[in-house]
């Protein structure tokens, strides 16, 4: 829906970037926040055809940034598309995606972004800022173009889905990407470490016969990576933590002042490898994701690391796969869980929970990550940011039945019932998407 101005009245406005939490109107104009005020609605101040959102018993809040999706646009189309993708970030209430390079071809190029930047442009309903590749193809072997690439408009670099082995060109990458003024997205796994595994190596993964993945696997790769970053003085980034051992180097980091931020899913702060349906092969397909689910320690360490700055931000690493590919039992199948539609209800299971506060969860989803990219008109409210705002229903509740936006459904939690939904999600004032059970817009 297309309007010159649109207020959404009655609301809980949480807006940790400038501290105001409060019910308030809030006012998007020419694609920009124009006003956060009392009772808007009732003063003259209203542009004409402004169409009003009712968000009463709702939350208000700045436009979700979810640092780690893969939309699998070009090469993957049977899995996800840069369209159903970015219709399942606007279902889940996120404005704002990185969309992570490891498709075919790899953004490795300038070329290859602009072409990506063309489909994103024409196809996309969110806002997609695209990673380029740190090597040539993901590869490993040799550092792609990052100057040209961010003058392409690369929004940070990454080889995620597989490590930098070499330490010395991740090193090198970390140098050239903190010129640049762009952080370098780790995927830390040592690939000798991980070997074949499948599954969090436990006492139930070797009952079962599945291969096991250590934690050291991360924790070794993320402490090399800090201290890359020390050594060169390049921003890192460690995706998708997993364990306690990799949130102690990452305080560590933190304590001495080094240019180090780090994201948790909701996958690894909510289930743990005690969920994993060992029983069934076929089953827990979808609770194999890269890195593998952790011990009830480590999940319970991601929330205090979430409640305690160790953790900037929440990230999905939406990872879609088509149904056939999952299909064949956790052995083969591919690593990976889609996130989007359920990022919201699962964050909020920790305000529910009182493991933090429901500013400070706003905070990790929508300033935190704008933080890390070093966005200055994303993740506020304040006046003259960009109009992407989400509105939250906290009380409502929905099963996961398989339904989604995306085009796959490579989900753990289909069957579950979870509360808090996204009523509304609003891009550059553009009304992306509406949740119709809670009142049509006027
Ligand atoms: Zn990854």
């Amino acid at each position: 829906m297309k309007a010159d101005a649109l207020l959404i009245r009655n609301g809980l406005v949480i807006d940790p970037d400038s501290g105001m939490e409060g019910l308030r109107d809030v006012l998007v104009r020419g694609g920009k926040v124009a006003a956060v005020a009392r009772d808007f609605s009732r003063s003259s101040r209203l542009p004409p055809g402004t169409v009003t959102l009712e968000a009463r018993g709702c939350w208000v809040v700045p436009g979700l940034i979810d640092l780690h999706v893969h939309l699998r646009e070009p090469g993957g189309e049977q899995s996800e598309t840069i369209a159903s993708g970015t219709r399942a970030a606007a279902r889940g209430g996120v404005t704002t995606l990185v969309a992570m390079p490891n498709t075919r071809p790899v953004p490795d190029t300038p070329a290859r972004l602009r072409r990506l930047r063309e489909r994103i442009r024409r196809d996309a309903v969110v806002n997609v800022l695209p990673c380029a590749a740190v090597t040539d193809g993901q590869a490993g072997s040799r550092l792609a173009d990052l100057e040209g690439l961010a003058r392409a408009g690369a929004a940070a670099f990454s080889d995620d889905g597989r490590p930098v082995s070499d330490p010395r060109l991740m090193e090198e990458a970390l140098f050239r990407a903190g010129r640049l003024g762009l952080p370098v997205l780790d995927h830390a796994e040592d690939p000798v470490l991980t070997g074949v595994g499948v599954v969090r190596e436990s006492p139930a993964s070797r009952r079962a016969r599945w291969p096991g993945i250590p934690a050291e696997s991360e924790s070794a790769m993320a402490l090399r990576d800090i201290a890359l970053a020390r050594r060169s003085g390049g921003r890192l980034h460690v995706c998708h933590v997993s364990c306690a051992q990799t949130l102690a180097v990452l305080r560590w980091a933190k304590c001495e002042g080094l240019p180090v931020t780090a994201e948790a899913a909701p996958h690894h702060f909510t289930l743990s490898l005690d969920d994993i349906p060992y029983g069934s092969s076929r089953r827990a397909a979808d609770f194999k994701m890269k890195p593998p689910l952790g011990t009830p320690a480590d999940r319970d360490a991601l929330q205090a690391a979430l409640a305690d700055g160790t953790l900037d931000a929440i990230a999905t690493d939406h990872a879609p796969h088509a149904p056939e590919a999952k299909a064949c039992g956790v052995l083969r199948a591919p690593f990976g869980v889609i996130g989007l539609e359920t990022l919201v209800p699962l964050s909020l299971e920790l305000v529910r929970r009182k493991v933090l506060g429901r500013r400070r969860l706003i905070e990790l989803l929508s300033a935190g990550p704008a933080r890390v990219l070093g966005l200055r008109a994303k993740g506020s409210l304040r006046r003259g940011a960009d109009g992407d705002v989400t509105v939250i229903d906290p009380a409502a509740s929905f099963s996961v039945d398989g339904d989604f936006a995306s085009a796959s459904r490579n989900s753990p939690f289909i069957g579950r019932v979870l509360r808090g939904a996204v009523r509304a999600t609003v891009v550059a004032g553009r009304l992306v998407y509406f949740r119709k059970d809670g009142g049509r817009p006027r």
